[in-house]
């Protein structure tokens, strides 16, 4: 196949490519955990070479090399000097502002080999993105702040997207790709990753984005749209407590208006995600996660007129339904000759 092609232009298929993923973030390593119940596809269906047309893939996770200190950063620094291309940038965790104190650092990853120094996490995504064919921001605290970045804190972090700019581009002319979730979900971070291995084998077009830099595909709906529990939302049937299969908006699920696959998806093989096991949407795929939907636990504001107006006639459909049900879970007389029969003394 030949040495690894430079990137510089999409037009170009690439043969091979390295992920180099920062967990170095501000954040709890939760995504990269996530990352290891993925299915659709796997972190061992695309490193072990068992998707067909993708480039050949070499993964650089912390959490998940058999290498450990300068042999695993040695990647790192070979790609920031322009020694290892192509490679896709990952961060996990939000960027803090390291410019906001007079003395020590918020975050980093390895050290200066020079100075002896740690290399600050801003200093490696600085060094990094712009030889970088793609950046990839996993969960929603490197999309857009996430719970570190709550008001008052004092890291003045952010996503990766008010750090390089909304508009940022790299080398490739690809946007910053956001993946949120608290974590992620798996599959929807591997499915665009395969994505972009695909458009890096020269065999997709440019990765639909929405507003917020979200695969479009995967955020386009809101959770609400496609919930197990809806049927009882449109019945006015709401659960006061936990526990209860009914919908769950009174206890505080944002599910109406919030972009999420995870009750279609589930988590792990289809299995669970969020309202599907009786919890209670709070918005993590948002980019006002988490302030905006504080205090979780409170029945959402625009809910309380929606459900109210549902209400109203929900009651009356309900109660409807179950006529048409009661008649519905009959025979249609003529099949029960027997009996009709038997009623009219002919037997
Ligand atoms: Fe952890 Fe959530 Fe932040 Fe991911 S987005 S690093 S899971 S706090
Ligand atoms: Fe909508 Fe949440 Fe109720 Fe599901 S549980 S139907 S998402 S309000
Ligand atoms: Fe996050 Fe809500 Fe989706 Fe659960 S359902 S993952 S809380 S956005």
């Amino acid at each position: 196949m030949g040495p690894p092609r430079r990137a510089e232009d999409r037009s170009q298929p690439i043969a091979e490519i390295d992920v180099l993923w920062i967990t170095a973030g501000l954040g709890c390593d939760g995504d990269t955990i996530a990352m290891t119940a993925a299915m659709q596809p796997s972190i061992e269906d695309i490193v072990m070479g068992a998707l067909p047309w993708i480039p050949k893939v070499r993964f650089h996770n912390p959490f998940l090399a058999l290498e450990n200190g300068e042999e695993f950063v040695k990647a790192f620094h070979l790609a920031a000097e322009g020694k290892l291309q192509p490679f896709m940038l990952v961060l996990e965790g939000s960027v803090p502002d390291e410019g906001n104190k007079d003395e020590g650092y918020w975050a980093s990853m390895g050290t200066d080999r020079t100075t002896g120094q740690p290399i600050t996490t801003c200093e490696w995504i600085d060094r990094l993105a712009p030889k970088a064919w793609a950046v990839i921001a996993a969960g929603t605290c490197a999309t857009y702040g996430g719970i570190h970045a709550m008001e008052g804190n004092p890291t003045g972090c952010m996503g990766l997207p008010d750090y390089l700019g909304w508009g940022w581009r790299s080398k490739a002319g690809i946007p910053i790709v956001c993946v949120p979730g608290c974590p992620v979900q798996p599959d929807n971070f591997m499915e665009t990753l395969l994505y972009l291995l695909n458009m890096a084998a020269g065999r997709a077009p440019m990765i639909p984005l929405d507003d917020a830099l979200r695969p479009a595909w995967l955020f386009g709906s809101t959770l609400h749209e496609g919930c197990d529990r809806g049927g009882y939302y449109e019945q006015a049937q709401f659960a006061e407590e936990y526990g209860s299969p009914l919908c769950i908006v009174k206890l505080g699920c944002w599910g109406p208006v919030v972009q999420c696959n995870v009750g279609k998806r589930g988590w792990m093989g289809g299995i669970g995600g969020c309202p599907n096991v009786g919890g209670i949407c709070i918005g993590c795929t948002m980019p006002g996660f988490p302030d905006k939907f504080m205090p979780f636990m409170d029945q959402p504001p625009g809910s309380l007129l929606s459900s109210a107006a549902v209400q109203t006639y929900g009651r009356a459909i309900q109660a409807l339904r179950r006529f048409t049900q009661a008649s519905l879970n009959k025979e249609p007389s003529w099949r029960n000759r027997r009996n009709s029969a038997e009623t009219r003394g002919d037997a």
